[in-house]
């Protein structure tokens, strides 16, 4: 036997401020699950010990952001924390334009409005849902095109966010290029895992939409983690700096849009740049009917500081060995035991395989979510379900439900937020639910509303 005990990361900051999390006993997280009908989104986050609901706006800023809040330019017009924020774009995104909006679906919203028309066709590896959601709000349609491995949770291909570039060749000479607008890639792919696109992927995408004369956009929420992924698995690219890599993806590109609340390490905020003059004053002008002028978007001077320091600050190579080494901590302590889980693990967050983990639920009892219910019963640990209930349809006809092929739990892990103690904690938690999995209860759904149930769907066991 020569198993190598994984070890933890060790962090590249000291502790400054914390928060204070309370303990909640058992009894009152029994109440806490039947008032809020079985679902975590409704559970109050006080009556959560340990959040992985998501990465999303819940990353720890650093004293140098903090600090930056204070001397944020107010100013309506003309900013100094605008100038300093569209600095650190053009330095990492290289495009003339630099839009803020106040978060990632903001920045979606006006970039479609701008460019997308009712009866299009937008390709990407995978839509995000609010990517997807606003591309369809616009009358088109949101296609996804990922690599067949994608589907694979066995397979440990190291970029499995990889578009499928013969499917992608096909699909622009069957719907022809005057039908599709742009083109999307998103790094890392968020709904596939948080699985990295490769450099030659991204090369490959580029040249055939470039043939076509189609632009590419990267929804480019978590690129400094996917451009370290590169780093680490592509060849040619062991030498090069996080900010180098990030560069040359971006030149591959007519433009971005960003979600802040990832790879910015900020609670709030998001942006859109590119080349195009026309297409910028477009998007500028939905930008002051909806979210604010040029040069705040729908954001304070000081949420614009702190997007442009975090900026910075994500390109730090000991913070993203660290970040991406302490969810592989995760995903290792559990593979260990025998938890399955999805491989390889991804940039952000770890996914267990729920239709595995409890193989006696079968999948209209909806596993996935009866983990999420456990997980909160035994430990206090808050996850998320990406499966039936989140992305299940149904079947125009007999109204029965079709089944996503994976049935996933993500265990999303906030930037600089906990400590390897509390990872552990986590681990410990999910293998001894393992051990007991027999326990464990199928759903049936008590009350649900017609679109994204997941949010305020009611359940009871069964
Ligand atoms: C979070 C996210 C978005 C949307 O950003 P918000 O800030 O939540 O509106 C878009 N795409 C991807 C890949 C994301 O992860």
């Amino acid at each position: 036997m020569n198993i190598k005990s994984p070890k933890p990361p060790l962090e590249p900051f000291r502790i400054k401020s914390v928060e204070r999390i309370k303990p909640v006993s058992r009894r009152e997280r029994e109440n806490v699950l039947k008032e809020s009908g079985f679902n975590v989104f409704n559970i109050p986050a006080e009556k959560v010990l340990i959040d992985l609901l998501t990465d999303s706006g819940t990353s720890a800023m650093s004293d140098h952001q903090w600090a930056g809040l204070m001397v944020g330019d107010e100013s309506y017009a003309g900013a100094r924390s605008f100038y300093h924020l569209e600095a650190a774009v053009k330095n990492i995104f290289c495009f003339k334009h630099v839009i803020p909006a106040h978060q990632g679906r903001a920045a979606e919203r006006i970039l479609f409005g701008a460019m997308v028309k009712k009866g299009d066709y937008v390709p990407s590896n995978n839509h995000f849902d609010t990517t997807r959601a606003n591309v369809e709000a616009r009358g088109a349609a949101a296609v996804d095109l990922v690599i067949d491995e994608a589907y694979n949770p066995d397979s440990d291909y190291p970029f499995k966010g990889d578009m499928d570039t013969s499917r992608l060749k096909k699909f622009i000479e069957k719907k022809g290029t005057g039908k599709i607008p742009l083109a999307m890639l998103t790094i890392t792919n968020n709904s596939g895992g948080g699985q990295p696109v490769s450099l030659r992927n991204i090369r490959e995408v580029s040249q055939i939409c470039k043939q076509h004369r189609i632009p590419l956009f990267f929804d480019a929420c978590r690129f400094a983690e996917n451009a370290y992924f590169i780093k680490k698995r592509e060849k040619g690219y062991e030498g090069k700096s996080i900010l180098d890599i990030a560069q040359e993806i971006f030149s591959y590109g007519q433009g971005a849009t960003m979600s802040a609340k990832k790879d910015a390490l900020v609670n709030i905020g998001g942006f859109v740049t590119l080349d195009d003059d026309k297409l910028a004053e477009k998007v500028k002008n939905l930008l002051i009917l909806g979210e604010g002028f040029p040069t705040y978007g729908g954001l304070a001077g000081r949420d614009l500081e702190a997007i442009a320091r975090g900026l910075e600050e994500v390109l730090e190579e000991d913070y993203l060995d660290y970040r991406v080494s302490q969810v592989a901590y995760l995903g290792q302590l559990l593979d260990q035991a025998g938890v399955p889980v999805l491989k390889p693990f991804g940039g952000h967050a770890i996914y267990l395989l729920a239709d595995r983990f409890l193989p006696h639920i079968p999948r209209h009892q909806y596993p996935g979510w009866a983990l999420t219910v456990a997980l909160y019963r035994q430990a206090g640990i808050r996850t998320s379900e990406i499966g039936a209930i989140m992305f299940a349809k149904k079947d125009a006809k007999t109204g029965r439900e079709i089944f996503p092929k994976l049935e996933l739990v993500r265990l999303a892990i906030p930037r600089r937020v906990y400590t390897s103690a509390q990872i552990e904690y986590v681990a410990e938690a999910i293998i001894r639910l393992y051990e007991n999995r027999d326990e464990v209860r199928g759903m049936r759904i008590v009350r649900e509303s017609p679109q994204l149930r997941h949010f305020t769907i009611r359940m009871e066991e069964i």
